[in-house]
């Protein structure tokens, strides 16, 4: 792999803990740089000098020190101390080693707009930097009192036109603000020095509690940032690309997790840009996937036996038992099966994985195209790759780490009829007929602190879209739910992240002990005939109360009749204009997994409008299975 084209950088704002354990996690995740922040020069005993040799040590050039504010336009006396105050700024700027300090449009209530004014003090400003061997970077603050759109602010650079004074795009003040990316344009590359990166939801709040509170990483928000990073590309940007992430929620997690988050944020971007010229740099593409393989459950005998209680009146049997392991394979359906592998191996990471979590699944095997370029980008993203010994003859299977320490298996999409038959080769029952199920979707749950997290581990690593993010009604809770899904929709994950720790789906998270698979879905063109054959074999079904029903029948006019057969079965429904939605869910296998089965008629989304109605039920039912 040829180097990455892009210079890394992170502002040490981004991420949390002391300035020397930011700075060792921005250092081990990959980043050529980091920016200083001014808070965390403030709340160290390190001296400027110890943490210029501490970023030596690391091998990470301090990309700039941050921020000064108010500096142009101010009446006299305050404009005197506004520029020795920079002077200050500068000592500390030579002892670090950084010769760049970014200084932010004027906030200031007594700061006078008047354009002149401000190309003056700016060009005296460089030019004192300049007598030091120092730079300014301009930026236009998306709430600055005068200067607050970077049009502005590179015409003033332009004016002054002082070879120490630069322009600093970053991108939540230009996207917040909708100002066209095609302007970047007009930017003279040599005068750009430095890009700051961020991500953001779209909100309608006000500026700067939108970028203190909720910037994100490249790809877990909702700005346009390609074509931001592809017109600075365009006029042959060579310096950092710096990260500068305001969000509370990083800086509750952990400091290693977040720079890394970081890192494969950075190197999405730079794929992003890349993909339309692919000669640009080598990175390995998106990984494609064409669909869930199997689900691996790791459970005791005992815990076995409850799961298939579950799985058989779905339909599933056990087919087939592996060549030297305590592993079975459960497939539905004659054709094609739905696979489900329940692993009691007594060792390795399924056993651990059921000491740890109890009985859940703890391996999704996602069938590819092309298994080496999927290794490839995961090396790329710095995405852990998992091995564990093989026994003689074991087909190899690779595997990386996923959601909460579990596992995903790239299956090899063209072999995997040789590798189900290689690997189980002891048949056991007879698959039955009986409605056809595939796999819909699979929901996972996490803390609210890691669902940016994941939410960036997927996209970054397969080519996957993401659809609008939602927030449901706990009974006790507030959940954030999004969900991933590939080009033809046959991988599609949910991803919930409770805000309270009250909520059911933290008590799901509670009796995981940590992030996993909450439920799965199987998709069906029957779901009338595969709730009738459920119940008669003795599927535990989730009770739906008749108000609801009588509820759809006044929201929908729908039939009579078919509101009493989905009342009969607890099938909820949902609708988008003529596409119509059935659900049923299961109730929970040991306090942890679910199962749902779907009809879609036409219909994209997942229920949420009934995900309330789930929570309240499943609220009912604890404890549910005793376990
Ligand atoms: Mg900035
Ligand atoms: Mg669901």
């Amino acid at each position: 792999m040829t180097n990455p084209a892009f210079k890394t950088s992170i502002a040490t704002v981004s991420i949390s803990g002391t300035l020397e354990a930011k700075l060792q996690a921005i250092a081990a995740a990959g980043y050529d740089g980091a920016e200083i922040f001014e808070n965390d020069l403030l709340s160290t005993h390190l001296s400027a000098r110890e943490i210029a040799a501490m970023m030596g040590d690391l091998g990470l050039v301090c990309t700039m020190f941050q921020p000064f504010r108010d500096l142009d336009g101010l009446p006299e006396p305050q404009r005197a101390r506004a520029f020795d105050r920079l002077e200050r700024k500068f000592d500390v700027m030579q002892e670090l080693g950084t010769d760049l300090l970014l200084v932010c449009s004027s906030c200031s209530p007594i700061a006078d707009g008047n354009r002149e004014r401000t190309i003056a003090d700016l060009t005296e400003a460089a030019e004192r930097a300049a007598a030091r061997g120092l730079r300014l970077g301009y930026e236009a603050l998306a709430w600055g009192r005068h200067v607050h759109d970077h049009r502005e602010a590179w015409g003033i650079v332009r004016d002054a036109d002082h070879p120490a004074l630069g322009l600093v795009l970053d991108s939540f003040h230009s996207l917040s603000r909708k100002i066209p990316s095609s302007s970047i344009g007009d930017i003279r590359a040599d005068k750009l020095f430095i890009v700051q990166v961020a991500d953001a939801p779209v909100l309608d709040m006000d500026y700067l509690g939108w970028s203190r509170h909720f910037r994100s990483m490249p790809g877990q928000g909702d700005f346009p940032l390609d074509d931001w990073a592809a017109a600075i590309r365009k006029i042959g940007y060579q310096g950092y690309w710096s990260l500068e992430i305001f969000n509370d929620r990083f800086r509750a997690g952990s400091a290693s997790g977040v720079a890394l988050d970081g890192y494969r944020a950075l190197r999405l971007l730079e794929g992003g840009i890349a993909r339309p010229s692919a000669s640009a740099t080598s990175l390995p593409p998106r990984v494609k996937t064409s669909g869930v393989e199997f689900i691996e459950f790791a459970a005791s005998h005992e815990e076995a036996e409850n799961l298939a209680a579950m799985l058989r009146p779905l339909g599933f049997r056990p087919t087939a038992r592996h060549r030297s392991k305590d592993v079975t394979r459960w497939t539905q359906g004659l054709e094609n099966p739905v696979n489900i592998v329940i692993n009691c191996e007594p060792e390795g990471l399924a056993h651990s994985f059921d000491v740890v979590h109890g009985a859940s699944v703890c391996a999704l095997g996602l069938a590819v195209d092309d298994v080496p370029g999927a290794l490839a980008r995961a090396g790329f993203l710095r995405v852990p790759r998992f091995t564990q010994a093989l026994a003689p003859d074991e087909w190899p299977i690779p595997s990386v780490r996923g959601v909460g320490g579990s596992l995903i298996y790239f299956v090899d999409a063209a072999t995997r009829a040789a590798m189900w038959a290689h690997e189980f080769p002891h048949r056991l029952e007879d698959p039955v007929p009986g409605p056809r199920l595939a796999i819909d979707h699979v929901a996972q749950t996490m803390q609210y602190e890691e669902f940016l997290s994941w939410l960036l581990f997927y996209v970054a690593l397969f080519d996957v879209g993401k659809t609008p993010q939602l927030d449901i009604a706990d009974p006790m809770g507030l959940i954030q739910s999004q969900a991933v899904e590939n080009a033809d929709r046959s991988v599609r994950f949910t991803l919930n992240g409770s805000l309270a720790a009250q909520s059911l789906t933290s008590r799901f998270i509670q009796n995981y002990f940590g992030a996993g698979v909450q439920h799965i879905a199987f998709a069906t063109d029957d779901i009338v005939a595969v709730a009738d054959a459920a119940h008669a074999q003795g599927l535990p079904r989730l009770a739906i109360p008749r108000n609801y029903f009588d509820d759809l029948e006044a929201r929908w006019g729908l039939e009579p009749d078919l509101i009493e057969a989905m009342a009969a079965r607890d099938i909820l429904y949902d609708r988008d204009g003529e596409a119509e939605y059935l659900q049923f869910y299961s109730r929970a296998f040991a306090r942890r997994v679910f199962f749902e089965v779907v009809e879609r008629r036409g219909y994209a989304g997942y229920g949420a409008v009934n995900a309330p109605i789930r929570l309240a039920a499943q609220a009912r039912h604890k404890p549910d299975f005793p376990d």
